[in-house]
C-alpha cells in the first residue's frame, strides 16, 4: 500500500495538488506488465459505470495491457448500459486480478460499497480513490474526492487531463453518461458553468446526446411501464412526515418484478416518477432485494438534508439524494425513515 495521501476525510476545496501528483506518478510509474483492476461500487449506476469505463479507456490509449473493470455482485449489466464504450473491459468479480499492481475506485464513498472486492484494496500496491461523496471516508492510498464535484466523472477527466491523455468520442461517451446521470441531465443543483463548460468539450468530440440520452434514460421495456404504472398507484402521500415539509413513498416487491417479467434495474427510474409530488419534500422508494432487505433511495428538494437520513440508517449519498439498506418488515423500514426524517429537518415548515 502506498502512504495515504490528503486528508482522511476529504478537503471541502476537493483533492489537494499533493493528491493530484501522487495519482498521476501512480499511473506513470506503471511497469509495462501492470495489472491495473478498475471498481465501481454495488449496482452500479450511470456515474459509477460512465466514469469507470471511460477512464478505463483513456489508459488503455496510455498504453496499459493488462486492465480489468468490474464491480460487485452479479455480472450483469443493466440493459441501458451494454451498448457503452469499453465494457469489453469488464470481468466478473471473480475473475478480477486478486492482487492487481494498482486499484482505482470510481464513485464509492466507502469501502463497503464495493462488496467481496473490498479485499483488493489491501492486496494492491497501490490505491486511488475517485469519488464525489462528501461522506467518503478517505480508504484509498490517494483519495481524489471532490464534494463539490457533479459527478466522478468530473473528477476522471481532471486526472485524465493531468496525465495528458487526449480526449476521443469513446471516453466522452462514459464520461457524458456519467455527467448526465448524476446531474438530471443538467437539470440539478449541480449543474454549474464547470459542468456545461465540461458537457461541452464532450461534446464537441462527436458525441451524439440524444442517442445517448434514449438509450440510458427513455428506453424501457413495455412490462416495465406497466410495473411502474402498478407501483406509483399505490404510492402513499404523507403530509405531516418530516417536520410537516411531506413524504411520498411507494414499495416495490420481487414478486411485482417476477409478474411482470422485469429485472431489477428497471426500478432505477422509479424514484423520478415519484420526487414530483409538489406536496412533499422528501420521496422514496423502498425496493425489494432480499427475503427481508430493501434498497431505499431517498431524494429531498431541499427541507432536509436525505445523505444524514441514510448516514443514520447505515447508508450514505448526497443532501438532495441519498439510499440504504433497510432490513426486516416493510412497515419496519417505513418507520425507521419517518422517525429519521423528524431529526435531520433544515429548515422548519411555514
Ligand atoms: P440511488 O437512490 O440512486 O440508488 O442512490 C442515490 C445516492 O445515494 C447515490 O449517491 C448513492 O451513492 C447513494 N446510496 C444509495 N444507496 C446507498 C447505500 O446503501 N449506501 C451508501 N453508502 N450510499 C448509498
Ligand atoms: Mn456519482
Amino acid at each position: 500500500m502506498t502512504e495515504a495521501v490528503g486528508d482522511s476525510v476529504p478537503a471541502a476545496g476537493g483533492p489537494t495538488d499533493a493528491a493530484w501528483a501522487a495519482a498521476v506518478a501512480a499511473v506513470r510509474g506503471l511497469a509495462d506488465d501492470a495489472r491495473v483492476l478498475l471498481i465501481c461500487h454495488v449496482n452500479p449506476d450511470g456515474d459509477a459505470l460512465g466514469s469507470m469505463l471511460g477512464f478505463g479507456l483513456g489508459l488503455r490509449r496510455l498504453g496499459v495491457r493488462h486492465l480489468q473493470a468490474t464491480f460487485p455482485g452479479p455480472a450483469d449489466l443493466p440493459e441501458p448500459f451494454r451498448w457503452l464504450p469499453g465494457v469489453e473491459l469488464l470481468v466478473p468479480q471473480d475473475d478480477a486480478y486478486p492482487a492487481p499492481d494498482l486499484v482505482i475506485c470510481f464513485d464509492a464513498a466507502s469501502e463497503s460499497r464495493l462488496g467481496d472486492l473490498a479485499d483488493r484494496l489491501g492486496r494492491a500496491g497501490a490505491s486511488l480513490v475517485l469519488d464525489h461523496h462528501a461522506s467518503n471516508t478517505g480508504f484509498g492510498g490517494v483519495n481524489l474526492v471532490d464534494p463539490h464535484a457533479a459527478a466522478t466523472s468530473v473528477v476522471a477527466l481532471g486526472l485524465l487531463d493531468r496525465l495528458g491523455v487526449p480526449l476521443d468520442a469513446e471516453t466522452a461517451t462514459g464520461l457524458y453518461v456519467a455527467l448526465t446521470t448524476d446531474t438530471g441531465s443538467f437539470r440539478f443543483e449541480a449543474t454549474t458553468p464547470a459542468v456545461h463548460e465540461m458537457a461541452a468539450r464532450l461534446l464537441a468530440t462527436g458525441i451524439r446526446p440524444g442517442d445517448i440520452s434514449r438509450r440510458v434514460f427513455d428506453t424501457r421495456p413495455f412490462g416495465a411501464v406497466r410495473l411502474f404504472g402498478e407501483v406509483l398507484g399505490r404510492a402513499t402521500l404523507e403530509p405531516a412526515a418530516a417536520a410537516g415539509h411531506g413524504l411520498v413513498w411507494t414499495y416495490a416487491t420481487r414478486d411485482d418484478l417476477a409478474r411482470h417479467d422485469q429485472p431489477a434495474y428497471v426500478l432505477e427510474a422509479l424514484i423520478d416518477s415519484v420526487r414530483c409530488t409538489a406536496e412533499a419534500d422528501v420521496s422514496c422508494v423502498v425496493k425489494q432485494s432480499g427475503d427481508a432487505e430493501w434498497a431505499v433511495s431517498l431524494r429531498s428538494k431541499g427541507a432536509v438534508d436525505v445523505s444524514r437520513v441514510a448516514v443514520a440508517l447505515g447508508g450514505g449519498g448526497h443532501r438532495f439524494a441519498a439510499g440504504f439498506t433497510g432490513r426486516g418488515p416493510l412497515d419496519g423500514v417505513i418507520g425507521s425513515i419517518r422517525d429519521a426524517l423528524t431529526t435531520n429537518v433544515l429548515t422548519p415548515h411555514p
